[in-house]
């Protein structure tokens, strides 16, 4: 566990979040969305995929609540609000 140069808060830098958000490895992903310390463009895959699917549509964001939020649209998948990783058999 790391501790935020920021906030203090003791956070994983090995985690999902983490990793998404990049930023450095002494700061926590609020801060690093906070402070917008992470300067590369992030780019998504809308099919959520963990890199063994070819993505089909890849967008730039601004950030990760824009990201999240357009994800989110676009794997409504026709059940409803399923999980987008439960989508990728449905959809491929
Ligand atoms: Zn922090």
């Amino acid at each position: 566990m790391n501790q935020c140069k920021h906030c203090e808060d003791i956070f994983d830098p090995m985690s999902l979040l983490k990793k998404r958000v990049g930023g450095y490895f002494n700061e926590c992903p609020e801060c690093v969305l906070e402070l917008k310390t992470e300067k590369a463009v992030r780019y998504r895959g809308v099919v959520g995929a963990e890199g063994k699917m070819a993505a089909i549509s890849i967008v730039a964001f601004n950030s990760e609540d824009e990201a999240d939020q357009y994800v989110s649209t676009f794997n409504g998948c026709g059940f409803g609000k399923r999980k987008t990783n439960d989508c990728n058999l449905i959809n491929h």
